[in-house]
């Protein structure tokens, strides 16, 4: 965990609950996946208590940017070569699908969480990017309704955003964006009103089984559960060792500027955006007036707040000049939890049930797989795409991710290179 997230400028505390000895179910982790499913669980009768290592929103569900986006981190391309025609479809789809079950759930359930409905645009921000944007177009109208995806031209972008060099972007207008951590305070409220335990600072060290029944260890002592699930996404580490060497941590960070002057602010629509670069910025504009700007800065882990506030303001002006004289207030990051196949997978491992590995989709997914592993916590097996296939694991893989810089170095090569060709093009 790095830095306050501007959430927190709001900040919420749930009443403090104790471990029981004993739980129908019990839930490892108290982000949006472990709330998700324990109140879906909660909601079919089982007494449930959530464990949370941290603080509430500690995790990446309180320090996420905020975007409900259509698609998947894995292309449509590299799918079909990975598992076929059929299920790529199957995955890119119930991903895509996840906004609309998430937006849907939310309404249901009464959720405000500054939720906004503007689309999410991704953009060309080099010559070399428009024809990938285009086949992109392409590839999406074959798999999603028509009528929520358009290309936006250079001049239509540059009435949206007061920056240069936005030169195509591919817009869906059925995302959205939230408060993240407002999000998972309206949750956890909810979950302790309904009877819920929700037990802050309290990590879980060792979770054993004898027959039907499990013994969770934790700080505070143990408790037992018939039923144990883990979501634990990208801090999992060595808690499961089967489930660790399956998803690993990236980190992802952004800043906040303080609110914008009406005439800057203005110039600002409300979409989010994404550039469409290898090494991604994020961007959008709060309910308040602030600009949010975020990217990976190198996959690195645990990146402390000044590096944070030199590298992405350094970015944030080359994009918008405009905002040289505004201050920086807020600079954080967070952890995320990727797999090998770029897929996020819901699943059940010696009687653990388990969803983790949204690989930066996490918000919406992770009520749909919240949800789904509650379902099979429940013994109904819903078919999915993110339960049904093989959940990798590499041999060079155990607990320490050395190869994360190795990847960001090559993101970094493909990104040079792709800026060197877009300036001989120009
Ligand atoms: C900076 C950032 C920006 C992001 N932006 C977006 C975005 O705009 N859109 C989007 O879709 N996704 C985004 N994501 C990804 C998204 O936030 C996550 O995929 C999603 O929130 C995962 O939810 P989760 O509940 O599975 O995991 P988390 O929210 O990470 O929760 C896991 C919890 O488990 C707890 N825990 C871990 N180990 C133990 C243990 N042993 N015992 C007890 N508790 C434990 C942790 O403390 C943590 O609170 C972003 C992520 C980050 C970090």
């Amino acid at each position: 965990m790095t830095g306050t997230a501007l959430w927190a400028l709001r900040p919420w505390t749930p009443r403090a609950d104790d471990p029981p000895q004993c739980s129908d179910t019990l839930v490892v982790g108290g982000g949006l996946t472990g709330l998700i499913a324990a109140l879906e669980l909660q909601s079919r009768g089982a007494s449930v208590t959530v464990l949370e290592a941290g603080q509430a929103g500690a995790g990446a569900s309180g320090r996420a940017f905020g975007s409900l986006a259509l698609g998947c981190t894995a292309s449509p391309g590299a799918l079909t070569k990975r598992y076929g025609p059929e299920q790529a479809v199957r995955i890119w789809r119930e991903s895509s699908n996840a906004v609309h079950v998430c937006l849907q759930y939310l309404s249901e359930w009464g959720v405000r969480a500054d939720l906004h409905r503007a689309g999410h645009v991704r953009v060309a921000v080099r010559r070399g990017q428009e024809d990938e944007i285009r086949a992109q177009f392409e590839q999406w109208r074959r798999l999603l309704p028509h009528e929520e995806l358009s290309l936006a031209t250079g001049d239509e972008l540059a009435a949206e955003f007061p920056g240069a060099g936005f030169r195509l972007g591919l817009v869906d207008r059925a995302s959205a964006s939230l408060d993240p951590y407002r999000l998972l305070g309206e949750l956890v409220t909810r979950f302790q009103d309904r009877g819920g335990r929700f037990v802050e600072h309290t990590p879980v060290t060792r979770i054993t089984r004898a027959g039907d029944r499990f013994t969770v260890l934790h700080r505070r002592g143990r408790t037992a559960a018939d039923k144990v699930l883990v979501a634990t996404d990208g801090h999992t580490g060595d808690l499961l060792p089967w489930l660790g060497r399956r998803v690993y941590p990236v980190g992802s960070y952004m800043i906040a500027t303080a609110p914008l002057p009406p005439g800057l602010r203005d110039a600002f629509s409300r979409r989010t955006v994404t550039t469409a670069d290898v090494r991604k910025n994020y961007f959008r504009v709060t309910g308040e007036g602030r600009l949010v700007f975020g990217g990976r800065l190198d996959l690195a882990v645990d990146v402390p707040p000044a590096r944070i506030e030199a590298r992405l303001r350094r970015a944030m002006l080359s994009r918008f000049p405009a905002l040289r004289d505004i201050g920086v207030t807020h600079a954080w990051g967070g952890r995320l939890g990727f797999t090998f196949d770029q897929v996020p997978h819901v699943g059940t491992r010696d009687g653990v049930h388990y969803a983790v590995g949204y690989c930066g989709r996490g918000l919406p997914m992770s009520v749909v797989l919240g949800r789904l592993m509650a379902h099979r916590a429940l013994d109904e097996k819903t078919a999915s795409a993110f339960g049904d296939g093989p959940f990798p694991a590499r041999w060079y893989f155990r607990s320490t991710p050395w190869f994360v810089p190795l990847v960001a170095g090559a993101h970094r090569v493909r990104d040079l290179a792709h800026r060197r060709r877009g300036w001989e093009r120009a």
